[in-house]
């Protein structure tokens, strides 16, 4: 598997350097992500203002 880096500003975690959501820097200091897979179902996801289905990570340094 490929490092993931995580996105300063919405936490997704992607393969780029710059976030595919948001264009936001990537880096690869976060810890513990979650799935999203229903953003509108999912109360996780509510908390963190996810829209979009994807990786999270949890706490992004
Ligand atoms: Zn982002």
């Amino acid at each position: 598997m490929k490092t993931l880096n995580a996105c300063k500003d919405c936490h997704y975690l992607t393969e780029k350097d710059r976030c595919p959501l948001c264009s936001e820097q990537t880096v690869n200091r976060w810890r513990g992500y979650v799935i999203v897979l229903n953003p509108e179902k999912s109360q996780i996801a509510k908390k963190m203002n996810i829209t979009k289905p994807g990786k999270y990570a949890l706490k992004v340094s």
